[in-house]
């Protein structure tokens, strides 16, 4: 079942998915050459509980943390652990909060150091391709075309491979709801959207094949070729002219800035945003 949330209902997943890129704003003053993912993963924890919310992700099919952390080659659903972050490692940290009944989802990869300039240039056309796809959420486009927009602009200029098995989603009372968001797809094609509905999109995109596998744990999303892999994610909401973001990364990305241990090179905002 498909939902169009009323004004106040909307109000409520913005706070929600507010309060998620805060959280990924704390993560972006902490990340680091040598620091474990579970410790980041305690100080998101905390933070989402001092402010009131519950983490989404935990226990949610039994997933084990706050927040999903997936390094270099790992794609979506990682689990913190004591690896120690590295010089020259990516990492998509993905987060939803919970608070009045209504759940905010957001994903943002961070670049840890020297990176290198093909892996920057990965982040960059990922995010890009994002806002690609919340230009496509308006009244009466279709599914498809979100996911034409993402896969065109990604694959046009690029090598990249879209990843197919894992997709977007409405996103409101439940995190994951009706419909799938794919991020790929045929213009005109799929369920029809409408202003109200609220979207998860999150595209993830390969440096090379778009072919991944499942670890040994249930749930690390990894590329079969070892090459990296980028994700961002917005909660968006469909509106007439384009989709309007529930989440931000202006805040997130204020944060990087501040912290030199970041490459911040493929980040949008404004210095003085
Ligand atoms: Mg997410
Ligand atoms: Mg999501």
């Amino acid at each position: 079942m498909i939902h169009i949330r009323t004004k106040e209902e909307i109000e409520l997943i913005r706070k929600s998915a507010l309060m998620v890129s805060a959280t990924l704003s704390e993560v972006a003053k902490l990340l680091k050459p040598g620091i474990t993912t579970q410790s980041i993963d305690a100080v998101a924890e905390e933070f989402i509980r001092d402010n009131g919310g519950v983490p989404s992700f935990k226990g949610y099919g039994g997933f084990p943390a706050s927040l999903c952390m997936s390094v270099n080659d790992t794609v979506v659903h990682g689990f913190p652990s004591k690896y120690e972050l590295r010089d020259g490692d990516i990492i998509s940290v993905d987060c939803g909060f919970y608070k009045n009944g209504f759940h905010g989802d957001s994903a943002f990869t961070f670049a840890i150091g020297n990176v290198k300039p093909e892996v920057l240039q990965l982040l960059k056309i990922t995010k890009e391709s994002l806002y690609r796809g919340i230009d496509q959420a308006k009244e009466n486009n279709r599914v498809g075309d979100i996911g034409f927009a993402i896969e065109d602009f990604t694959s046009r200029e690029h090598p990249y491979g879209v990843v197919r098995e894992l997709v977007g989603h409405g996103v409101g009372k439940n995190l994951h709801e009706d419909p799938q968001i794919p991020n790929y797809g045929r213009r005109g094609s799929g369920k029809r959207l409408r202003e109200g509905m609220v979207i998860a999109i999150e595209p993830m995109i390969n440096m090379g094949t778009r072919e991944v596998f499942t670890w040994d744990d249930g749930w690390t999303v990894a590329t079969k070729d070892g090459m990296p892999s980028a994700h961002f994610e917005h909660t968006t909401a469909v509106r007439k002219g384009r989709g309007e973001n529930l989440s931000s990364f202006d805040p997130i990305e204020l944060a990087g800035l501040k912290n030199p241990e970041l490459n911040t090179s493929y980040y949008t905002v404004a210095p003085d945003a």
